[in-house]
């Protein structure tokens, strides 16, 4: 492509994102295609010959579009969000065009230093004390993966990278019945085996119980096992439940155990004031993740790892074959030995637009009114004798569920709330998304978007409403 043919496309392109944004409410918020519709629409082959950009931009708006589920529209209240916003995007295509792999200092020494700056910056507006380095990985699960690859490493002195793990004790590790699934997930890649994790059970708030946690430790001592860690989480998948995390630390300096602190969404909550009860015990804690691309307006992937002791970090990590070396190595930060890839992404640029552009003060107004909406949600539930709020408002974050009179029995009610979750996604207007909760069927609701306003929340609970009512006619 002619360079002038892509300036014209990227204009025209560019125009194309803000109608999109304009107009995002334009389309359902869950993509309402059937599995193997859209691959059914893209040719078997590759063509042998290039095609005109008019016409592959046609394609994309017929094929590919329909098949979107929409993440920015203002009623997507799934999962958690993955945030976007205007400058985010604008680093994005800036870090597209620069297209450099940022391995290495020097391989961009600003990709390097920005990195490391816009971390003190997010360190420092969290309340995070002094003495955390941060790195930005691409997910949380990559960071949760390294934290319990360092805590193997600290607890068999290095010896499992070198001999392996059959030359070391047993390991144990603990986290909360209400953990994200990474946990699991890391601790099965990090050779340890899913046994061995500990799945501590919960008090009614569905936090992990310390004293369950301290009474696992012992068993496991007096068992002959070496307990090396513990997975706190700020803000828990299901229902953001917050974990102990004073007591948990003082648990684990008491062990010496590594503490790894999982705030993928809640972090960002952390940027307010009145939040920061959450990590009382944090000077004891050993790693810390938040993801901006959930909660902080910045486009995934972009995960905030802090450690207490990089260098525990890196030696777990490090390998260096002489085609990496450089003049500056030992004197620099190279990034590649702070995670598992060794290829890096330029992250830091987009953070760094979005805390410029917006300001600390507006990021926080918008999450103070995520939260603000949500606990308003939760009386609106409460209000209603045919709704049970099934998990308080944690931040921005609660459960429900439609429990008409005259229901009583537990499986005829999950069935009934799986069809009404149907009913309002298949609708289009909004998106919600289900949990199991004590083996009961709930809906979550969570907010996040940049995009949403108050009467988005108070039209998506009308909505809610009128659908349920509707079914229930029909039982
Ligand atoms: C979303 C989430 C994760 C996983 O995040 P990724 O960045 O997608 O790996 C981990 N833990 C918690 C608590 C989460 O909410």
């Amino acid at each position: 492509m002619e360079l002038e043919e892509f300036r014209r496309h990227a204009h025209e392109l560019v125009d194309w994102m803000a109608d999109y944004l304009a107009k995002v409410e334009d389309h359902p918020v869950r993509a309402q295609v059937q599995p193997g519709e859209i691959a059914a629409r893209l040719p078997d082959r590759p063509p042998a010959e290039g095609e005109p950009m008019a016409r592959i931009f046609q394609d994309f708006e017929r094929i590919v579009l329909p098949g979107m589920t929409h993440w920015q529209h203002p009623s997507f209240f799934a999962y958690f969000p993955a945030n976007s916003s205007p400058p985010s995007v604008l680093a994005e295509m800036l870090t597209a065009t620069l297209a450099a792999q940022c391995m290495l200092w020097q391989t961009s020494p600003a990709a390097t230093e920005m990195e490391t700056r816009v971390l003190e910056w997010l360190r420092q507006m969290i309340g995070l004390p002094e003495g955390f380095a941060g790195v930005i990985q691409d997910t949380a699960s990559s960071a949760t993966l390294c934290a319990i690859l360092t805590a193997r490493e600290r607890a068999t002195d290095w010896r499992g990278n070198e001999d392996g793990l059959w030359a070391c004790e047993p390991l144990v590790l603990y986290a909360s019945e209400q953990a994200h699934s990474s946990v699991e997930k890391a601790i099965s890649i990090a050779g340890l085996g899913r046994k061995s994790l500990r799945l501590i059970a919960t008090d009614d708030d569905f936090a992990m119980r310390p004293d369950l946690l301290d009474a696992a430790i012992r068993d496991d001592v007096a068992q002959g096992l070496r307990p090396a860690g513990v997975i706190a989480t700020l803000g828990t998948t299901g229902v953001g439940a917050i974990d102990p995390l004073g007591a948990i630390a003082g648990i684990c300096g008491e062990h010496g155990l590594h503490l790894h602190v999982d705030a993928a969404w809640a972090g960002s909550a952390l940027l307010l004031e009145e939040q920061r009860w959450m990590i009382e015990g944090i000077e004891r804690v050993d790693s810390f993740v938040l993801n901006p691309h959930k909660w902080l307006l910045t486009n995934f992937d972009c995960t905030a790892h802090f450690v207490r002791d990089p260098a525990a970090l890196v030696r777990t990590l490090t390998v260096l074959p002489a085609y990496l070396q450089s003049r500056e190595t030992g004197e620099v930060i190279d990034y590649r030995d702070w995670g598992v890839p060794l290829g890096r992404r330029f992250r830091a640029l987009k953070l760094w637009f979005v805390i410029r552009s917006y300001g600390v003060d507006r990021l926080k107004a918008m999450l103070r009114d995520h939260i603000a909406w949500t606990a308003e949600l939760a009386d609106a539930i409460r209000a209603e004798p045919d709704f049970e709020l099934t998990s308080p408002p944690k931040l921005a974050l609660l459960s429900f569920r439609y429990r008409p009179a005259g229901i009583d029995d537990e499986e005829a009610l999950d069935a009934l709330n799986e069809r009404l979750l149907d009913a309002l996604n298949d609708g289009g207007r909004l998106y919600l998304t289900q949990n199991r909760l004590r083996d009961r069927y709930v809906i979550r609701f969570a907010i996040g978007q940049l995009y949403t306003t108050r009467d988005h929340v108070l039209r998506a609970w009308q909505a809610i409403t009128e659908t349920a009512r509707g079914l229930s006619d029909t039982v």
